[in-house]
C-alpha cells in the first residue's frame, strides 16, 4: 500500500507538472499580442478556460488515482487475508495433529490408571480379602503397569522417531529379519503359530537396522496377535533393481477395506480387535513401523480381506 501511494503521489506530481508546463505554454502565447479583433475580455476568458481545463484534469488524475488505490487497498487485503490463511495453515494443521495425538495420549493413559486406582480402593477397603485374592489383585496391577509402560515405551519412541536424524549405515536385513524374529518368537511359540520365512541370500541395505527390525517385528507381532492359534505365517523377500520388498503373510482376522486407511493413524484400532478379541495395543505399532519405514526412503502397503487374512509389505530402497 505504501509502495503503491508514493508511486502515486509521484504520478500525480509529474502530471500536475506536465499539465502546468502545458498551460504556461499556452498563456504565453495567448499573452503575445494578436491581431485586431481579439479583445482582452477574449483573452481572459481563454486564460481562465485553459486554467479550468487544467484543474480539471488534475482533479481527474487524483480521482483515478484514488480509485486505483482503493481497489489496490481491498484487492490487497483480500489477497494478504488468502496468502496468510495458506502460510499458516500447515502450522494450524500441525498444532492441531499435536494437540489430538496428546488428548488422545491422555485418554489412554487415564483409563488404565483410573481403573488402577478404584480397583485398589475397592480392595482397600474389603476387610474380607484373603490372602490369595490380595495376590490376585497385585498380579493384576501389575498387568496394568506393564501396559501403562508399554504405552509410554510407545510414546516415547515416537518421540524419538521424530527427533532422531535417520542413520544410514549399511546392514544386513538378514540380521535385521533374525532380531524381529527373536523377539516375536515367544508369542509366536504361545500360539502354536509357525512363521516361515524365504530369505536366504545376504542383503545389504543402507540405513538404520534397529530401526527396520523394529518395523518388521511391529508387523511381525500383529500378525501373530491376530492370527488363529496353529496358523501359519509366512515372511517372503523380492527385490529388483531399485528395491527390496519385504512381505509378512498371515492368516488372521484381516482389515475391512473402509478401515484400512486409517490402521497407520496414532491410536488407531479396527473395531475387530477393540471388540471381538481381547488383543492388548494402544494403536501405536504401526504408526511407528511407518514413520520408520518412510524416514529411510521406504513404504509400507497392505492388501487385507476381513477373514482371510493380511499381507503387509515393507518396501525399502537398496
Ligand atoms: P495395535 O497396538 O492395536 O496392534 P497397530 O498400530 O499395530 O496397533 O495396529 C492398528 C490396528 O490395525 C490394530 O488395532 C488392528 O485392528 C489392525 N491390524 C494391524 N495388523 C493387523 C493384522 N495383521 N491383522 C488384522 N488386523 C491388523
Amino acid at each position: 500500500m505504501l509502495i503503491s501511494l508514493f508511486f502515486s503521489a509521484n504520478i500525480y506530481q509529474i502530471s500536475a507538472n506536465e499539465l502546468e508546463k502545458g498551460l504556461r505554454g499556452r498563456n504565453s502565447i495567448l499573452k503575445k499580442p494578436i491581431g485586431p479583433g481579439f479583445s482582452s475580455e477574449t483573452r481572459q476568458a481563454l486564460l481562465e478556460e485553459s486554467e479550468q481545463l487544467i484543474n480539471d484534469a488534475k482533479a481527474q488524475v487524483l480521482n483515478r488515482l484514488i480509485i486505483i488505490n482503493l481497489f489496490i487497498f481491498i484487492g490487497g487485503g483480500f489477497l494478504s487475508y488468502y496468502l496468510a490463511y495458506r502460510t499458516l495453515k500447515p502450522i494450524e494443521d500441525a498444532n492441531l495433529a499435536q494437540k489430538r495425538f496428546i488428548d488422545d495420549a491422555s485418554h489412554e493413559l487415564r483409563t488404565p490408571l483410573t481403573a488402577l486406582i478404584s480397583e485398589n480402593e475397592v480392595a482397600l477397603m474389603d476387610a474380607t480379602m484373603t490372602k490369595k485374592q490380595y495376590q490376585q489383585q497385585l498380579a493384576s496391577n501389575i498387568e496394568e503397569i506393564k501396559k501403562l509402560s508399554n504405552l509410554t515405551d510407545s510414546l516415547l519412541r515416537l518421540a524419538g522417531i521424530e527427533n532422531k536424524d535417520v542413520l544410514s549405515e549399511e546392514y544386513s536385513l538378514n540380521e535385521a529379519l533374525k532380531i524381529a524374529l527373536n523377539r516375536a518368537s515367544t508369542l509366536a511359540k504361545e500360539k502354536n503359530i509357525l512363521i516361515k520365512s524365504n530369505l536366504k541370500n545376504n542383503i545389504h541395505l543402507k540405513g538404520d537396522q534397529n530401526g527396520t527390525a523394529e518395523a518388521i517385528f511391529i508387523i511381525l507381532d500383529n500378525a501373530v496377535k491376530y492370527s488363529p492359534k496353529n496358523s501359519k505365517i509366512s515372511i517372503s523377500v523380492m527385490q529388483n533393481k531399485n528395491n527390496v520388498h519385504l512381505a509378512i503373510k498371515d492368516h488372521g482376522i484381516g482389515i475391512k477395506s473402509s478401515e484400512q486407511p486409517h490402521i497407520f493413524d496414532r491410536f488407531y484400532r479396527a473395531d475387530t480387535s477393540r471388540t471381538k478379541q481381547n488383543v492388548s495395543g494402544y494403536g501405536l505399532g504401526l504408526s511407528i513401523a511407518q514413520d520408520i519405514v518412510s524416514k529411510q526412503g521406504g513404504q509400507i502397503d497392505l492388501i487385507s480381506q476381513p477373514g482371510k487374512g493380511s499381507t503387509f509389505t515393507i518396501k525399502l530402497p537398496k
